[in-house]
């Protein structure tokens, strides 16, 4: 009797702290989606949340690359077994409006199906310079897939030099799927080279980069639960 009380007790004690663990690293953050909400509903009663396009942080290397508030961060978890693998910046206004610029100088593509998206090598990571990196930036269509990337940049673009703070396009909410479209917002990651000159699989969080040294902001969801990305004010 007492050593099968025993067994069961070690299974019950398993099987709670699995649950726990399931939901605490799988769940969405809730702090964050209560701000998003409230951010979304009314962009004007949080105007401190919002970072101009081209704001430089201390000595960071990168722009912000565009108007709005972080939203959701690198590493946020994002449903079942996804981590955010970039940064989600929301605007608060409507589609086609809020500029997107560089990040950083480098060499851009955008493939001859990309309607919303572009990708610039950058020869030499400025925090690791023994390595290229690859800033992604995308959502710049509207729901249909009418593309307000820049005339600059047409389909089938290849390694076009461009210096930081340049116009790439406008905030969008493509999603390839027109019934449901994501809230306007530019999504920007820093994703791994191959080590052979191509970019790695930007939708999964192990080929891509922490943004937080390169911008300067607190953008790590491990690590930032709950706190609106801004400059530090220390710096
Ligand atoms: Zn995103």
């Amino acid at each position: 009797m007492p050593k099968r009380f025993l067994i069961i007790s070690i299974v019950i004690v398993a099987i709670i702290t699995a649950t726990i663990t399931a939901y605490y690293m799988y769940r969405p953050n809730a702090a964050r989606v209560l701000k998003f909400r409230q951010w979304i509903n009314n962009p004007a009663s949080h105007p401190d949340w919002k970072l101009p396009a081209g704001t430089q942080c201390g000595s960071a290397p990168f722009l912000f690359p565009t108007d709005g508030f972080v939203g959701f961060l690198w590493g946020d978890p994002m449903g079942r077994l996804h981590r955010h693998q970039g940064i989600d910046i929301f605007a608060g206004t409507d589609v086609g409006i809020t500029r997107v610029i560089a990040a950083y100088p480098g060499y851009l593509t955008r493939l001859p199906e990309w309607k919303s998206a572009v990708i610039v090598r950058v020869p030499s990571d400025p925090l690791e310079p023994n390595r290229q990196i690859w800033l992604y930036y995308t959502h710049m269509a509207d729901r249909y897939g009418n593309s307000f990337i820049s005339d600059e940049f047409p389909p089938g673009t290849s390694e076009q030099h461009i210096d930081a703070g340049i116009f790439l396009g406008y905030q969008g909410n493509y999603s390839g799927d027109p019934s449901n479209p994501v809230g306007v917002h530019l999504h920007f990651s820093i994703v791994e080279d191959d080590g052979m000159g191509q970019f790695k699989n930007e939708t999964e969080i192990h080929n891509t980069y922490d943004p937080s040294p390169y911008l300067g902001l607190p953008v790590n969801g491990y690590e930032n639960h709950s706190e609106v990305p801004l400059c530090d004010e220390d710096e």
